[in-house]
């Protein structure tokens, strides 16, 4: 097989949506990067994923919102949630996720700035890849590579040498990269490579997730719907015909899973029909975490890094994309050094354990309902039983609103006097907003040019801000959290960039 070199200044591992938006940082920060995928077309995953607002504003940052949401569900249907005894008995209990545009009328009359400028989107896996990948293919900064297979990785000190095989041509290149970005999915080539390990965080919970076509189950309620039964949770109405049914499978019975019809059909106990499977995927269900998100300059993002007991991660998964982008862009640049890249194992990994803890509290309180619901529980006990766990479904995403502004945490959000979102005018880089009026930020701006770091500089009356702004300086970072913020200059301007550019110990809420 021919051999051939490439060089790219980064190279990143595959293109879901890990990999894709990791990329589209990059070059939201104009800096370019090679992109391989194993696969040809864009990845099958007609599962109904719910990205929150808080995800959908850095999504903004990148011009992507509208796109996506034109191809979310309709902005008008709320999403039902309902428990029952059986997909064909009436619902115990029912819980509604207002629709988009009930919560952006929500969101538009609340005035402490801690609703999201973008509420959530429902989108399918598939219609959310299918979307970044053309971004990909469309932005002159981004070479997707599709069937190329990234098969080793040399991961040195000074560089990284990463051996791809392109299935198309039969050709195998040797690429050259200062930084590869492993968003290669749960069984990562690239963490293999690297010498990562994964550390198991508990019991696994297997499940098969099962892609049905089911005309009288898809349009049997008004709404979208999520129906949790004692033995199966199924989306339904969201995509046509199409229905997708998620079925525990106890670990030491996994006879069960040879014949999927049959455990659908077991499962739901559909009357009238017998469903079309489109496709089935099992799952082992392994909740765990990369020990380490990063041998010298290869670093794991997405699933490759972290997965829960379900995947119902996305919007970790976008965190985890924007966290490596912008740092490796600074890294690029070289205004940054090797502690702010430190920091991107500190924040994500523990973004990753939090978010996989509350997955583990919404799964035991899911499992407990449905045991009720399954013991025909009367509906009092089924309530008082939600009101101990209620869903975890919180669409917002934006922490809690007494942190908003807190370096850590998202500012609020607020409109300013043309009518414009502060957020949209920030900078892709950082962005000092200055109330001072009196260009008290001046020397902050003056030492961050001196190092070469990209500061925006965002003066604002003091009357334009929300009461309880937390300082008449606040340096955001280019992931919209505040990095610092003080009422007057500080003493050691310096002192304050290596802060910001550096590591941190605190947990950040809300990426
Ligand atoms: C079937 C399914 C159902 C899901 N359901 C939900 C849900 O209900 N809710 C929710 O929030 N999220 C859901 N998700 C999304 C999931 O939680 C993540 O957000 C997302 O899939 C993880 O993205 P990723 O980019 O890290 O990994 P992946 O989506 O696995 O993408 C990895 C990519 O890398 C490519 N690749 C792998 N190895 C190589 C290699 N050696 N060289 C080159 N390319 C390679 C793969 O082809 C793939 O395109 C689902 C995902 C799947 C797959």
């Amino acid at each position: 097989m021919p051999t051939t070199a490439m060089r790219t200044p980064v190279l990143v591992a595959g293109a879901g949506v890990a990999g894709s938006l990791t990329a589209l940082e990059l070059a939201h920060h104009g800096v370019p990067s090679m992109v391989v995928e194993r696969a040809d077309g864009p990845a099958r995953i007609p599962d109904l994923l719910l990205i929150r607002g808080r995800s959908m504003e850095l999504l903004r940052r990148l011009n992507l919102s509208g796109d996506l949401r034109a191809a979310g569900l309709d902005p008008d249907h709320p999403l039902d949630f309902l428990w029952s005894a059986g997909v064909e008995r009436p619902p115990a209990l029912q819980w509604r996720l207002p629709s988009v545009a009930e919560l952006r009328r929500r969101y538009a009359a609340t005035a402490d700035g801690n609703a999201p400028i973008e509420p959530y989107v429902l989108i399918s896996g598939s219609g959310l890849v299918g979307r970044l990948r053309r971004s990909l293919r469309e932005h002159p900064l981004i070479d997707l590579r599709t069937r190329w297979t990234l098969t080793d990785v040399d991961a040195g000190r000074h560089t990284v040498l990463a051996t791809v095989i392109d299935a198309g041509r039969d050709e195998r290149h040797v690429v050259e990269t200062g930084y590869l970005a492993g968003c290669d999915g749960a069984d990562s080539t690239v963490r293999r490579c690297a010498g990562l390990t994964l550390e198991e965080l508990g019991p696994p919970a297997p499940h098969l997730t099962v892609h049905f076509r089911s005309p009288g189950l898809a349009r049997r309620w008004a709404n979208p719907a999520v129906v949790v039964t004692g033995r199966a949770t199924v989306v339904a109405g969201h995509d046509g015909d199409l229905c997708v049914a998620h079925l525990p499978v106890p670990a030491d019975d996994q006879a069960t899973v040879v014949n999927p019809a049959d455990l659908l059909q077991d499962r739901l106990g559909l009357a009238d029909e017998q469903p079309r499977i489109e496709a089935v995927v099992q799952r082992a269900g392994v909740p765990s975490v990369a020990r380490s998100y990063r041998r010298h300059r290869v670093f794991l993002a997405g699933h490759a890094a972290h997965q829960a007991e379900m995947p119902d991660d996305v919007d970790v998964c976008i965190g985890d994309a924007v966290g490596l982008g912008w740092r490796l862009a600074a890294a690029v640049h070289g205004w940054a050094g090797d502690r702010l890249l430190a920091g991107y194992q500190t924040e994500r990994r523990r973004q990753a354990l939090a978010a996989r803890e509350q997955a583990r509290r919404s799964l035991t309180a899911r499992r407990r309902l449905q045991r009720l619901v399954e013991s025909e529980a009367d509906r009092q006990t089924l309530v008082a039983e939600l009101r101990n766990g209620p869903p975890q479904l919180d669409p917002a995403g934006t922490g809690p609103a007494e942190m908003a502004g807190v370096p850590g945490f998202r500012p609020p959000a607020f409109r300013l006097a043309g009518g414009d979102q502060l957020f949209d005018r920030l900078g892709p880089q950082f962005t000092l907003i200055d109330i001072t009026l009196g260009g008290e930020g001046s020397g902050l701006l003056k030492a961050a040019q001196a190092r070469g770091i990209p500061v925006r500089h965002l003066p604002l009356a003091a009357a334009a801000v929300p009461a309880g702004w937390s300082g008449r300086l606040v340096l955001i970072r280019p992931d919209q959290q505040v990095a610092w913020c003080a009422d007057g200059p500080p003493a050691d301007c310096d002192r304050v960039l290596d802060e910001v550019t550096g590591e941190r110990e605190q947990l950040y809420e809300n990426t």
